[in-house]
């Protein structure tokens, strides 16, 4: 049988007219090239070209060709679409016309890190908790400013219209494959968190950037607005991407991070992934919480972590080791990441972190138990923090050596010179706060 027959034969049997080819640029939006079904056998034997010189982090003018080639197992029918102009999502990878993956793809960086993990015998496994916003557009269609859709608050009963959300936007992820684990109001008014069940890294960035993409389409559908911004809202909670990790054994498939003997359930891996992520979290910080606006998020008082530090019960730590109720769960959360990071990059990056502190064998240092916001300053001086803004973060990026390499050297500078413009154009802003703030007194 050719190679690509029974696939072919699936397409047409959904009544697929049209494929979109998804990729992500650096920032991790959603990029995507039509083809009418009559050109998928080609596109699956030779790539689909396009021209990457205008896309945010790829290629220089002088290379800018290149060519997508669809994973098959991304394939999805848009819900939204099915009966009508059917259309069906490949998530694609991006190669150079010598056939090499790009080293500006994200999804091509992160498998590089896969394998390094694979070659150390190791399959690297996240979950994230993506958090966000329903947002009531105002009278004139615009969301600034933003207007919560409810005033409901953590885990509160929906109202019919979230309900009926909820319930469209749980069968639009599981169209997509997507396994909904849990729904629930968040703490800030309008502020809601779909879980999904973890996978292997790659999937998971793939049903990441699908989540964000899907659930704005279907809050636009019903007359509302989606926002993964991290904190549209001074003195309410942000939104995070907290994200579970596991490393397995490729060979065994058990949980590598387990170790019912220790007190907090840790193996020896487990402990030094995360000293090597404690020991990464200032320079991998710009990735994984990459706007201005993250850093208004990352303050004390809102369950989002300042300080460098892990614990068990602590939501104000860094990292926290859930309670696992059988060896095979055993996993760690980090809380700095925000939904507007992009998976692909935060992942490459977290990985490399753990795995640099498997390989250098770096020590575990002490759990933070108590509530790091109530610290005094005397004991709270002792903790390093986050970067406290985005300068910071990307200072703190620009010098660490492992970040770069999980990036590699051509996005690594395109992602900081991007975001040191980005930087830049905040500064010269003129804030309101300045305004209210200084203008009556000077
Ligand atoms: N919204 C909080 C954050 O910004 C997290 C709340 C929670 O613990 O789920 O990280
Ligand atoms: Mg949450």
């Amino acid at each position: 049988m050719p190679p690509h027959e029974a696939f072919l034969a699936r397409v047409a049997q959904d009544g697929v007219k049209f494929i979109d080819l998804q990729f992500t640029d650096i920032v991790g939006a959603v990029k995507s090239v039509a083809i009418p079904v009559n050109q998928l056998p080609e596109a699956l034997d030779h790539g689909v070209w396009f021209d990457g010189s205008s896309i945010e982090g790829f290629a220089r003018i002088a290379e800018s060709d290149m060519y997508l080639v669809p994973d098959l197992n991304s394939y999805a029918v848009l819900p939204w679409l099915a009966g009508k102009d059917t259309t069906a999502r490949l998530i694609c990878n991006v190669y150079t016309p010598n056939g090499q993956p790009f080293i500006g793809d994200p999804r091509a960086v992160l498998a590089r890190v896969l394998a390094e993990a694979e070659a150390m015998g190791f399959i690297f496994e996240t979950g994230p908790e993506l958090e966000f916003f329903l947002l009531k557009p105002n009278a004139d269609g615009s969301i600034i400013p933003p207007v919560p859709q409810d005033t409901a608050g953590y885990f509160d009963q929906p109202t019919d219209l979230v309900g009926g959300l909820r319930r469209e936007m749980t069968a639009t992820l599981e169209a997509f494959g997507i396994v909904v684990e849990a729904l629930h109001a968040e703490v800030a008014h309008g502020q809601h968190e779909i879980d999904f069940r973890y996978s292997d890294a790659l999937r998971t960035a793939d049903n990441a950037v699908t989540f964000r993409f899907a659930l704005k389409l279907i809050a636009q559908q019903n007359g509302l607005r989606a926002t993964f911004l991290p904190k549209p809202f001074r003195g309410m909670a942000g939104n995070g991407m907290h994200v579970h990790q596991s490393l397995k054994y490729k060979a065994t498939g058990h949980n590598a991070f387990a170790d019912p003997g220790d007190a907090y359930g840790l193996s020896r891996i487990a402990q030094q992934f995360i000293a090597g992520q404690l020991a990464h979290a200032r320079g991998m910080c710009a990735v994984l919480a990459p706007l201005v606006n993250s850093y208004k998020r990352l303050v004390a008082g809102y369950e989002a972590p300042v300080y460098i530090s892990w614990g068990r019960i602590n939501r104000s730590a860094l990292l926290r080791v859930p309670r696992a109720h059988r060896p095979e769960s055993t996993r760690v959360e980090l809380r700095c990441p925000d939904p507007s990071c992009n998976p692909y990059l935060a992942f490459a990056v977290m990985l490399a972190a753990g795995l640099d502190g498997i390989r250098r064998e770096l020590p575990l240092p002490a759990a933070s138990e108590e509530n790091l916001y109530l610290l005094d300053n005397s004991r709270s001086a002792a903790l390093p923090t986050l970067p406290a803004a985005l300068d910071e973060a990307l200072e703190v990026m620009a010098e660490d050596q492992v970040v770069r390499d999980a990036l590699g050297p051509h996005l690594f500078e395109r992602f900081l010179a991007a975001k040191r413009l980005e930087w830049d154009d905040y500064r010269l802003e003129v804030t309101q706060w300045e305004l209210e703030k200084y203008l009556p007194n000077y």
